[in-house]
């Protein structure tokens, strides 16, 4: 279960010396007040959704909230929302999911710059992850490596599913006859996402 919601947070209040109350008449009465909601998710928060305020008569605990303002209190609301500033824990959440993402692509670039080693120097043991033409997945495995091709063994077994691969990638699932490609269509299989992952022990 997800627990996210929103939550307000008390910025800024100010006592007007000048405002009326619509209630009671009274002047210089009415304190208003600035509160910045923000999303949450587990109480963590994400990002600000934007300000809300009112305005509370001390002596007879009239309250409004912005809309509800007649203008010359609005004008006073808006002067003080106007001095807050949203605080920067709100975007704690974001900030998080930000370093997390650039955490992900910095991953990816480390596998992806040893992957193209890999493909430069073949090594015997290497696994191919590769698509075949009717979008299944499978592996091949490396056997031999000479100067100018690789010699790979077929897995017999395909999956229809991009996660499944890692679990057909057993040694009794490879058949007994291997073939050959020279390094040149590795590199172009590699390159045009045939061969979309490579694992090296
Ligand atoms: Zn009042």
């Amino acid at each position: 279960m997800i627990i996210y919601g929103s939550r307000a947070s008390h910025l800024k209040s100010i006592h007007s010396n000048t405002a009326i109350c619509l209630g009671c008449s009274t002047k210089g009465s009415v304190t208003f007040g600035v509160y910045s909601r923000y999303a949450h998710v587990f109480w963590i928060p994400l990002f600000p959704i934007g300000r809300i305020g009112f305005s509370e008569c001390q002596y007879c605990k009239h309250t409004l909230r912005v809309k509800e303002m007649p203008a010359e209190l609005a004008r006073e609301y808006n002067q003080l929302k106007s001095e807050t500033r949203t605080p920067i824990w709100q975007f704690i959440g974001l900030g998080l999911i930000l370093v997390f993402l650039s955490w992900i692509a910095l991953m990816t670039n480390v596998d992806r710059k040893k992957e193209r080693a890999y493909v430069a120097q073949p090594q015997v043991g290497d696994v191919y992850y590769i698509k075949t033409e009717n979008n299944h997945y499978s592996t091949l495995k490396v056997m031999d490596v000479s100067q100018d091709s690789v010699h790979v063994l077929p897995n017999e077994y395909t999956t229809n599913k991009k996660s499944g691969v890692h679990k057909i990638n057993k040694m009794e699932n490879y058949g007994q006859f291997n073939y050959g490609f020279s390094k040149d269509d590795l590199r172009i299989a590699y390159h045009d996402g045939t061969i979309y992952t490579i694992n090296r022990k």
